[in-house]
């Protein structure tokens, strides 16, 4: 992915707003085969446009997207096809995804059909299988999914993208709408997936706990920008940026025996892609802005092996203690 751009008129996703929204401003990144790069940020950072753009569902302003070689940026819709059965995606909200009407069985096969792969009986047996990976037994295959929970539902959601044997599986916060308790079982399960089926993963996550046992590199997004990029291991030990630092820190840290807090604790303060900035688009929110920050844009900037940061101070930061081994106040 190269330069991408899109935005959104006055009539598009901020009704309120008259002005151009741009939702996502320029944004570089590549995804290797059988890896997962997360694509962190809080809401209005970019990250789900950036996915839809990435599977072409939506039309990007600017930039160039490749997928395995060939350039699929102005591909017509009708030359993406044979190319959409290697890229698919895993949707955040697995009771809007699924349509209620349509059993299991339905909802599974019917990719295939659209496709027109295989007859009934080579279905029927892609579908048992896929009901196996899941970690959903067949007897679910003639029930309605709305009669299911969300973790059940998200398990038909995973298997329904999988159907066609992608490559390339996009998640969209699959586990954001899913209890916590249940949420890392989905986790284990997109892991294990990815294992046995060699798939590689463009998984976006609000929060960096979600990521921190599934990613390879981090991708962080602020406000349609990527502020920070790293390996996971890089990322959770020496983040670079002062916003990844924040995302750490909201990191809810449970006691023993209570159940964790969700609360995003940044998000009140966020800004909106509405009105952006000047210079530094973070610069309202970081305890580290200077008058420089104000008035000139942070380029992306190598920081470390493979790690890349847009912040003008990136090599002035005090070093990275991790909260949770901080002395509690
Ligand atoms: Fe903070 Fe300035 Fe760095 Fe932006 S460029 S993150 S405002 S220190
Ligand atoms: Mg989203």
């Amino acid at each position: 992915v190269e330069g991408l751009v899109k935005h959104f008129g006055s009539r598009g996703l901020f009704q309120r707003s008259r002005a151009t929204v741009r939702a996502v401003d320029g944004v570089s990144f590549s995804v290797q085969r059988g890896e997962t790069l997360a694509l962190v940020g809080e809401s209005g950072s970019g990250k789900s446009t950036t996915a839809r753009l990435v599977l072409r569902l939506i039309e990007a302003s600017e930039g160039r997207i490749r997928f395995q070689g060939t350039d699929i940026t102005a591909a017509s819709q009708r030359s993406l096809r044979p190319l959409r059965q290697r890229m698919q995606m895993v949707f955040q909200d697995p009771f809007a995804s699924l349509d209620p009407r349509l059993t299991v069985r339905q909802t599974l096969e019917e990719p295939l059909i659209v496709h027109g792969i295989g007859n009934a009986a080579e279905r029927r047996a892609r579908v048992d299988e896929l009901l196996g990976l899941v970690g959903l037994g067949q007897h679910h295959a003639d029930r309605y999914t709305h009669a299911f929970s969300g973790g059940q539902r998200q398990r038909v959601g995973i298997a329904r993208a999988l159907m066609l044997k992608p490559d390339l599986v996009v998640c969209d916060e699959p586990v954001s709408a899913l209890d916590v308790s249940i949420q890392a079982q989905v986790v284990n399960l997109l892991k294990d997936l990815q294992e046995q089926l060699g798939l590689t993963y463009l998984f976006i996550a609000h929060d960096l706990a979600v990521v921190k046992h599934m990613a390879d590199r981090v991708a962080v997004m602020y406000l349609g920008k990527l502020v920070e990029l790293a390996p996971r291991d890089a990322l959770f030990s020496n983040p670079r940026h002062p916003y990844t630092r924040m995302l750490l820190d909201a990191i809810p840290r449970p006691q023993p025996g209570q159940p964790p807090r969700h609360q995003p604790m940044v998000a009140a303060e966020a800004g909106s892609p509405a009105s952006l900035p000047t210079g530094c688009r973070f610069h309202p929110r970081c305890p580290f802005a200077v008058e420089r920050c104000r008035v000139e844009e942070p380029m992306l900037d190598e920081a470390g092996p493979g790690q890349v940061v847009a912040c003008h101070r990136k090599h002035e930061l005090p070093e990275w203690t991790p909260l949770a081994q901080a002395p509690q106040a």
